[in-house]
């Protein structure tokens, strides 16, 4: 089922599955939308070659099924999908495999926009949702009914870093009879190997880490041939396939993730580290950090280091971090995280406002939380940004 990789996670980032193939170092964008076919017989052959094929672009396509192979060696799977965003390969992933009266098992607090998925197929679809929280995974089994089909996880959790043991959930899983999903976007292929740790489907927002540098929005999922080819299937129903140029700048993009992973997982451990003596920090959130509550289990199967995502609480609560956040310099304000450029957040003001106060309680997010993706920067330069804002936010409340 699982390929086993048979080169460094370098190799198989720079060249993917097929070097030397065509002599052209990097992959040709075909932007032709359909293809012409000398006879019947030859069409017939291309349309029958799922994701490979150069039948119709919706079908598949040259390019983006270049990436899609990079893509699925780099996650030691035998098959990956290509979407448009990463709500594209969430959503056409949960359609596929989700029929009337199905019920997920999902952790929580998962994605904003997977949270709204399950709302949206509830009240549309008939499917079935409970949330389990991330932190008490022996509370996990109680969930699960005769029709759970899909158990959906997320580890490490946006923006508190709880991790659980991911190969315990995948066996409850599949002892229980359901498809096990995991988000990992927050860990990416390289600091995460969730295939080897059970997972049958690996989803991923590319917009992250895979893409990297804040300027393309994508979506991937990895799996077995048996796992993604009803995938497949749905992607060519409601149409969400990605477009050759963005295809060929991810393939680009991903020649460098274990560089820009293995950077940016550094700075986010030095970053922490300092925090976590600095007087006007409250608590550091990096599972990095061996007070971390989930430091043992995440340092077990975890790789690269623990993650770009790290956060803390300012002392003074909700307004010193909204001043911390408006005083950082280097490290830029906004949404999104895994990009060679730091961003700070404020997750009461986004991934997690939604939820709202009692939400922000019930997973154990203060209101003071600044969410920090570290960058590929100076760290130096990084932490004195840090320093003086915090010295600016708490000067301003004294
Ligand atoms: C951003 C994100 C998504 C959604 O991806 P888009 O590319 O914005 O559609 C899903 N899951 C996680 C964990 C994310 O951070």
């Amino acid at each position: 089922m699982k390929r086993k990789p048979e080169k460094g996670l370098e190799t198989r980032a720079v060249h993917g599955p097929h070097i030397g193939a065509s002599g052209a170092m990097s992959t040709p964008i075909v932007h032709s939308a359909t293809f012409s076919f000398e006879s019947l017989d030859d069409m017939v052959v291309e349309q029958e070659q799922t994701s490979a094929g150069a039948f119709y672009q919706r079908q598949g396509h040259p390019t983006i099924h270049a990436v899609e192979e990079r893509l699925a060696e780099l996650d030691d799977a035998e098959a990956a999908l290509l979407f448009p965003s990463g709500m594209a390969a969430i959503s056409t992933t949960f359609l596929a495999l989700l029929r009337s009266g199905d019920h997920v098992v999902c952790v929580d607090p998962c994605y904003g926009g997977t949270q709204a998925l399950l709302q949206w197929g509830k009240e549309r679809f008939g499917w079935d949702h409970t949330f389990v929280d991330s932190r008490k995974p022996a509370a996990f089994a109680a969930a699960f009914r005769p029709n759970t089909r899909l158990f959906h996880l997320e580890s490490p959790i946006n923006p508190t870093l709880a991790c659980f043991d991911i190969a315990a959930a995948a066996r409850l899983g599949h002892e229980r009879g359901a498809v096990v999903s995991i988000d990992n976007t927050i860990a990416s292929p390289i600091g995460q190997a969730v295939h080897a740790l059970g997972c049958d489907l690996a989803l991923y927002s590319a917009t992250k880490s895979l893409g990297g540098h804040s300027d393309l929005l994508a979506g991937v999922v990895t799996g077995s041939r048996a796992h993604v080819t009803p995938i497949y299937e749905t992607r060519k129903v409601f149409g969400p396939i990605a477009e050759p140029t963005m295809a060929w700048m991810l393939e680009r993009s991903l020649k460098t993730l274990p560089l820009r992973v293995r950077a940016q997982n550094a700075n986010a451990l030095e970053l922490a580290t300092r925090l976590s003596g600095h007087g006007d920090v409250a608590q550091v959130f990096y599972p990095g950090i061996p007070k971390h509550p989930s430091h043992a289990i995440a340092a077990q199967q975890m790789r690269e280091g623990f993650g770009p995502l790290l956060s803390f609480e300012v002392r003074g609560g909700a307004e010193a971090a909204l001043r911390v956040v408006n005083a950082l310099r280097v490290i830029r304000h906004g949404a999104s995280l895994g990009g060679v450029e730091s961003l700070a957040s404020l997750a009461a003001y986004t991934s997690h406002k939604m939820i709202g106060l009692e939400g922000r309680q019930r997973c154990g997010i203060p209101e003071g939380l600044v969410r920090v993706s570290a960058g590929v920067e100076d760290v130096n330069d990084l932490w004195a940004d840090l320093e003086q804002a915090l010295a600016k936010a708490v000067a301003v409340g004294a």
